[in-house]
């Protein structure tokens, strides 16, 4: 009965398929993500959880223009992003996760501030789950008012929703949050069933397009998809930021194209705080 329960559960998570038999790999799945989603509340009050900077950089200065935040999970091991972010989506807390990442960041940006360096504009990732409290914008306010932090510091990193169901919410909370003074990107554009008439509608600043574009089209005879994009946006009036940048053949192809800042290992990995000052300070060549 209980492995019955187990695949009737995997069977929920699985769009397309009809008919499903207990694997054992399914019950090892099922207590995998029991056991993270059992320590996360605890791990976060135990400050297990650190928050990572990984560097933008502007193609044309070849300057830093930015940082997002990245978290990082040290249990007894470093447990990465991709294995703990669906599990806490399903269940709801990454927005607590999301918070106290919001929370560091202005608490980071607070000392730079108080030591006297102007920090970059850094940006923090929300999951969509928050489009549903009416309370989400008040919530960001408030955290940045507890640390005094402007919100000129900050980039609000939303994905993009191919379904449409909190369209007319995330419009709003996109006008609401730009009239604050933040600036507000869309991630991970080009994945799922990317709409291009979506990026008309929304009034947001920044476009991020995700690895996999990189990885499938900025090539020989594939990148004029690329360039065609980043046309695209700026046409729009929005900044381009390419992630997942890793060769010199890419940023070569992307600054032909004029795409306006490049985020990748090409420049660097996620930093911790006291390694981004020092990335910021190193004159770039
Ligand atoms: P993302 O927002 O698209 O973040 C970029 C991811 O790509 C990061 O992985 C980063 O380390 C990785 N990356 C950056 N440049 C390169 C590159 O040149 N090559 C390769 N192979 N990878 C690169 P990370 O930190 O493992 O995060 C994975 C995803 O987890 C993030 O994707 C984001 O969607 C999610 N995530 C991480 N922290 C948070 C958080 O605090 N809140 C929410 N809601 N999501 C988070
Ligand atoms: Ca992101
Ligand atoms: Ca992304």
């Amino acid at each position: 009965m209980s492995n019955s329960a187990v695949a009737l559960d995997s069977a929920r998570h699985s769009h397309n398929k009809d008919i499903l038999f207990f694997e054992r790999e399914m019950l090892e799945k099922a207590l995998h993500d029991k056991s993270i989603s059992n320590m996360f509340m605890d791990s976060l009050a135990k400050n297990e959880f650190k928050v990572y900077y990984q560097p933008k950089v502007d193609l044309r200065t070849n300057t830093l223009c930015g940082c997002e935040a990245l978290s990082r999970w040290y249990a007894q091991r470093l447990i990465t992003p991709a294995e703990f972010i669906p599990i806490l989506e399903q269940e709801g807390t990454i927005k607590n996760l999301d918070f106290y990442v919001l929370e560091t960041v202005c608490k980071n940006i607070r000392e730079w501030l108080d030591k006297g360096i102007e920090p970059v504009l850094i940006s923090t990732n929300f999951s969509k789950l928050h489009l549903s409290d009416e309370h989400f914008e008040e919530h960001i306010l408030s955290v940045l008012k507890k640390y005094d932090v402007s919100p000129k510091y900050l980039e609000l990193e939303l994905t993009e929703l191919s379904d449409y169901q909190y369209f007319e919410r995330l419009v709003r909370f996109v006008n609401t949050m730009q009239s604050a003074g933040f600036k507000i990107s869309i991630d991970d554009f080009g994945t799922g069933y990317s709409a291009l008439g979506y990026l008309s509608y929304i009034p947001v600043d920044v476009i991020k397009l995700d690895k996999s574009l990189v990885d499938a089209y900025l090539t020989e005879g594939q990148d004029h998809f690329i360039s065609n994009l980043i046309a695209l946006v700026h046409d729009l009036g929005k900044t381009v930021i390419v992630e997942g940048v890793e060769t010199d053949d890419q940023v070569r192809r992307l600054a032909e194209f004029r795409a306006d800042v490049i985020q990748g290992y090409y420049f660097s990995k996620p930093l911790l705080p006291n390694e981004v000052i020092c990335f910021a300070a190193t004159p770039s060549g």
